[in-house]
């Protein structure tokens, strides 16, 4: 009888596909999935599969400008694997955002999704776009278009969109809008769970917005015992003060750690006597950055510094919560930490991190810290698919159990094959794709 493991001998080599530039985003997240294949000695197929997306769509679509004038927008949706369950990955708005990133960004996607074990493979999309550059209704209409575009390429059982950096709850409510509206049996809206990070009041789930912060907190709450550092007291500093940042640095703080530095795109601040997080998120949401605040009291203490004076803030946990690459040897030489819990993903080069390392830096990796985001949008998709409204203290827990699981999973394989966190996160995550390979075969 057939055991479902015959798989073809003759499938491409890794190095036949392996991506031209090992120091572009993609090169550097395939060169971490090698480093942990290699551990793991999995199968050479694996490799070559996980090496490139399954698909890359890339669309160019107009847009009606509040001017009266149309402009063409760029965007692109890379599904990178789905042999666990259908593409899941979030929408970035951003001017930066390039085919390679949003590559590497897909790939990362089916790294945490297999590693939390939720039924999902990776994708990844967005548009080069500043959105801030953008009116409200100009912001709408790019959206719906970009949806429209993307037509039948995503859908509730195919590959499941979110937020990601410069889109939120109304951009997603949007494109699931103009999904249902246009796609299949167009206005049937039992397809909500085409998209996750909805507004409750489009079927979202309570606990989405702040569930990457809450994740990351869950992970640091299971992890940093072992660093002899208790959350009571603990210092941090942050790197970015979007959702992911603010969110952490709110819950961080009602457990009793201390924020001391935090940067973002206009500036950085300190100060030694912590920065209230819950005062400076509401600022932040009010004015589009920390440029400006004062805190209501004891503003004396608080200042504006420069980029590396906020580095090399003596802190106990480093979380950088902005965008990829921004951690070099320079920055990576300036860090006072203990351990860096990578809230964004990729913040830091394969450079950086080896310098850390060596440095004895502790890192914990995105693939864990960030997963809450995703596994709350997982919880959505159920809750849209049953009819039915999960409360808060259910999806706490329900993720508590999840990322728990994950970050314990990820401590016991890095005593098993005696690495670093982030190589363990990774062979988790690649021996699960592999025992599935392994028991589905590859078809035909
Ligand atoms: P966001 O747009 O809400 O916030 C990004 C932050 O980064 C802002 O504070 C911005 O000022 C800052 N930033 C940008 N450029 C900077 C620069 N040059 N210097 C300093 N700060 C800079 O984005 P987000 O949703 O918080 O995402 C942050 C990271 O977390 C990204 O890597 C994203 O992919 C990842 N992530 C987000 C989620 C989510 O649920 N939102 C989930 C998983 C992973």
């Amino acid at each position: 009888m057939a055991t479902g493991r015959l798989i073809p001998a003759h499938l491409p080599t890794a190095e036949a596909l392996a991506p031209a530039d090992p120091l572009s985003l993609f090169g550097m997240a395939v060169g971490r999935v090698n480093q942990a294949c290699a551990v793991l000695q999995a199968p050479e197929y694996i490799r070559a599969i996980l090496g490139q997306p399954k698909n890359e769509l890339m669309v160019n679509f107009p847009v009606l400008m509040d001017d009266g004038r149309y402009k063409i927008f760029k965007g692109y949706r890379i599904q990178h694997n789905n042999v666990l369950g259908p593409y899941k990955g979030g929408m970035r708005y951003h001017p930066e955002v390039s085919l390679d990133d949003v590559k590497a960004l897909a790939l990362w996607m089916t790294m945490k999704c297999a590693l939390l074990q939720l039924p999902y493979g990776g994708a990844k999309g967005g548009v080069k776009v500043d959105p801030r550059a953008l009116s409200g209704t100009e912001l709408m209409r790019l959206t719906r278009r970009f949806t429209s575009a993307l037509g039948g390429a995503i859908g509730p059982e195919h590959d499941i969109p979110a937020p990601d950096v410069g889109t939120n709850a109304a951009v997603m409510d949007w494109m699931m809008d103009t999904y249902v509206n246009t796609q299949g049996e167009a206005g049937r809206q039992g397809m909500k769970h085409v998209v996750t990070g909805k507004s409750l009041a489009c079927g979202g789930s309570a606990g989405r917005e702040k569930a990457t912060g809450q994740g990351l907190y869950y992970v640091l709450a299971e992890l940093l015992p072992e660093f002899q550092l208790p959350l009571a007291g603990l210092r941090f500093s942050l790197l970015g003060f979007g959702n992911v940042g603010s969110h952490t640095a709110m819950i961080l703080q009602a457990h009793g750690a201390q924020l001391r530095a935090v940067a973002d795109q206009s500036g950085a601040l300190r100060s030694t006597r912590g920065i209230d997080a819950v005062e400076l998120s509401a600022y932040a949401a009010h004015h589009g950055s920390i440029a400006g605040f004062v805190p209501r009291q004891d503003a004396g203490s608080l200042e504006a510094i420069e980029r590396e004076t906020f580095y090399r803030t003596p802190v106990d946990v480093f979380i950088p919560a902005a965008l990829e690459r921004m951690i070099d040897g320079a920055v990576a030489g300036w860090l006072d930490c203990k351990v860096m819990a990578e809230g964004g993903n990729g913040p830091a080069t394969p450079e950086a991190a080896a310098l850390l390392r060596q440095r004895g830096v502790a890192i914990l990796p995105a693939i864990l810290c960030n997963a809450g985001g995703v596994t709350v949008s997982y919880f959505e998709w159920v809750q849209n698919k049953a009819g039915s409204h999960w409360d808060l203290a259910r999806v706490d827990a329900q993720l508590q159990q999840i990322i728990g699981g994950a970050a314990r999973r990820v401590r016991q394989a890095a005593e098993q094959y005696g690495v670093d966190l982030e190589t363990a996160a990774y062979c988790v995550a690649i021996a699960h794709l592999t025992n599935c390979y392994q028991a589905r075969g590859i078809f035909p």
